[in-house]
C-alpha cells in the first residue's frame, strides 16, 4: 500500500535489519527497541490490523505467530520467556497501520500496560 512504512520495508524501499524473510512475511528489528530483544514480524501483504484480518488470512496469522516463536527460541529466549504483542488501532496503541507482532524479551516486562 502506498505511503505505508511497513509495505516499504517489505518491498525493500526502506531498509531494515532483517532476521527472517520468506514469500509471505518478514521479521526485522524495531528501530526503537523497548527491550534488549525487540523485533517485529509482519505479513508482506498489507493487512491494516488484526481486527480487520479476514478468514482467508487465518492461516497467515498462524504462520506469523509460529515464526515469531521460532525466532524468539532461536535467539535464546526460551528459558526466560518473551512477550508477543499485537497492538490494534487507537486504543490498542497501534502507530503503524500494517499488522505486526512485536516480540520483546531480555528483561522482565511489566503488567498491566499503562
Ligand atoms: P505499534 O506502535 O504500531 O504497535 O508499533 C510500531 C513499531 O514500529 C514501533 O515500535 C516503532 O518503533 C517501529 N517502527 C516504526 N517505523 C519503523 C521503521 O521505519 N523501521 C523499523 N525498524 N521500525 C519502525
Ligand atoms: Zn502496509
Amino acid at each position: 500500500m502506498k505511503d505505508c512504512v511497513f509495505c516499504k520495508i517489505a518491498s525493500g524501499e526502506i531498509p531494515a535489519k532483517k532476521l527472517y524473510e520468506d514469500g509471505e512475511m518478514l521479521a526485522f528489528y524495531d528501530m526503537e527497541p523497548k527491550a534488549p530483544l525487540h523485533f517485529l514480524v509482519i505479513p508482506k501483504k498489507h493487512i491494516p490490523n488484526v481486527m480487520e484480518a479476514e478468514e482467508s488470512e487465518s492461516g497467515l496469522l498462524g504462520a506469523l505467530l509460529w515464526r515469531a516463536q521460532k525466532l524468539a527460541v532461536e535467539a535464546g529466549f526460551e528459558k526466560n520467556g518473551a512477550r508477543f504483542v499485537i497492538n490494534c488501532k487507537e486504543d490498542g496503541g497501534q502507530t503503524v497501520p500494517h499488522l505486526h507482532i512485536h516480540v520483546l524479551s531480555g528483561r522482565p516486562l511489566g503488567w498491566p500496560p499503562g
